[in-house]
């Protein structure tokens, strides 16, 4: 009777995972699918706590209180532009609990006598696949909060030595399901699999870890999985699939909003150059034009159209209420205000989405990339604020430059355009824009809040 209620609150909870995926796709329905996935954990939790294989609650008291007291902190206070370090170091958390079961349940099957082959495979699978993404996680957390340098590592044969690893790992499984007893196989499949999370991150540069963090969320999912299997929870399974799954399809639309091939991104030390002395001083030849926040906000309060461009600088500054108010300010005077979204800008994908729903943006005025390039010919101003490589010309015109090839939004095409940013710092890839040298462009140098606050008070009295 117990065990029919826990497999149907199972079975609800695994349906609010699928509709709560579907509702996240959307703006309009994303806060709606955070809900319901959180109201899924719950259920999913709460029928796992009445199952009677557990022998005592003072183990899940202790892990219970320690979770909340490290959960409630990086939930409440981190700020959002450190959000993939974040969600790097839960990953890190969430895959050593996937590999201390494995341990602790090939263990136990090792002392009772009871490891099948069936059971091995998922026990081997899940230390394997759970240690590389504890210390990938922690490699990626580490890059990204600047703990490690975030150029790449290479050395010679990298890949090859790799992927030879790699590969003896899987041998090592392979011969732990024919000989289950033998833990050599299962030491060496745990030390593998945490030394090829660290050799895997290595020679990937701070600049696409967002799609590494992405990808180890993939491999979390499938480490899940083979914990689902070991212990035959059918929750575990069908949520590491969904993670698994998705984590996989982020990673690959990120990889292709950059234009660049997962491979590449994998295996091309991109960033080595992005650092290096030629990637940093291609291009943006010529000066920089700076102008007054009076002279900005009289173009953009006499302006018919204007199309404003988030990017990372916005999520620094915090500046979103800002320039809420100043399309408010400007539509009041009918001005044509959309926002052009670039599919990364910030550090991770729906960034900007969020920041700018935040302060209460409708959202039909936030237009794709693809749907809004065209209509950059007919703007009056551009206002660029904290965004650089997503406007770029480098990424169409400089073959050399290694963000060639990134789809860009037109901002160039817009008949003025105001950048918004605090100096001469680059984006992060590292390169030069020339936007910024153009005869059409503008600076209003400072920090995006300062700046904004300064335009809405000059536009008012415009
Ligand atoms: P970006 O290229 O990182 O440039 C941000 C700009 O903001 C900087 O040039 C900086 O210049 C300026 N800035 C920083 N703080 C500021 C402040 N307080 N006030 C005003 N300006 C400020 O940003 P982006 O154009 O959004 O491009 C995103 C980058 O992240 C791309 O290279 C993308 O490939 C990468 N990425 C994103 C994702 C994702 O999912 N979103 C994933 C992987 C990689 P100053 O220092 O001079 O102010």
């Amino acid at each position: 009777m117990i065990a029919t209620g826990i497999q149907l609150a199972y079975l609800s909870s695994a349906a609010l995972f699928v509709l709560a995926l579907r509702a996240l796709g959307q703006p309009t329905t994303a806060r709606r699918g955070m809900q319901m996935a959180a109201f899924g954990m719950l259920v999913a939790v709460c029928a796992t706590l009445v199952d009677q294989r557990i022998v005592s609650y003072e183990w899940l008291i202790v892990g219970l209180v320690a979770g909340g007291v490290i959960g409630y902190p990086l939930g409440m206070w981190v700020p959002m532009t450190a959000m993939p370090q974040r969600i790097a170091f839960s990953h890190a958390f969430g895959a050593l609990a996937a590999t201390l079961v494995g341990v602790g349940e090939y263990m136990h099957g090792f002392h009772e006598g009871t490891l099948t082959y069936g059971k091995t495979v998922a026990l081997g699978f899940e230390v394997f696949f759970g240690a590389l993404t504890v210390t990938g996680s922690l490699m990626a957390f580490g890059k990204l909060q600047e703990l490690l340098p975030g150029a790449p590592i290479t050395f010679r044969g990298q890949n090859v030595f790799n992927l030879s690893l790699f590969a003896i790992g899987v041998i090592c499984l392979v011969w732990l399901v024919v000989s289950p007893y033998d833990t050599a196989f299962f030491v060496a499949i745990l030390a593998i699999g945490l030394a090829v999370g660290v050799l895997m991150v290595l020679p990937i540069g701070g600049a696409d870890m967002p799609v590494v963090v992405s990808l180890l969320n993939s491999y979390a999912g499938l480490a899940a999985v083979a914990t689902g299997f070991a212990l035959d929870n059918n929750i575990l399974i069908v949520v590491g699939a969904l993670d698994g799954a998705s984590g996989f399809i982020l990673s690959m639309a990120m990889s292709k909003a950059m234009n660049r091939s997962f491979a590449n991104v994998l295996f091309g030390a991109f960033g080595a150059e992005a650092g290096g002395p030629e990637a940093t001083q291609a291009g943006a030849s010529g000066e920089m034009v700076g102008i007054d926040a009076d002279d900005a906000a009289l173009r953009l309060a006499f302006a018919r159209r204007v199309i404003i461009v988030p990017g990372y600088g916005l999520a620094v500054a915090q500046a979103q209420h800002q320039v809420r108010e100043l399309a408010d300010l400007l539509e009041k005077r009918d001005v044509d205000v959309r926002f052009a979204i670039h599919p990364v800008a910030g550090r991770m994908p729906g960034h900007m989405n969020v920041l700018l729903a935040e302060a209460g943006v409708s959202y039909d005025k936030l237009f794709d990339m693809e749907d809004i390039n065209e209509r950059f010919s007919d703007a009056d101003v551009a206002l660029v604020i904290g965004a650089n490589d997503v406007v770029n010309p480098a990424a169409r015109t400089n073959r050399s430059s290694p963000i060639y090839g990134m789809p860009i939004l037109n901002v160039q095409d817009a008949k003025s355009v105001i950048v918004l940013k605090r100096g001469r710092g680059k984006g992060f890839s590292g390169v030069e824009n020339d936007l910024f040298v153009s005869p059409k462009t503008n600076m209003l140098f400072g920090d995006a809040k300062q700046s904004i606050t300064q335009l809405c008070v000059e536009v008012k009295q415009a």
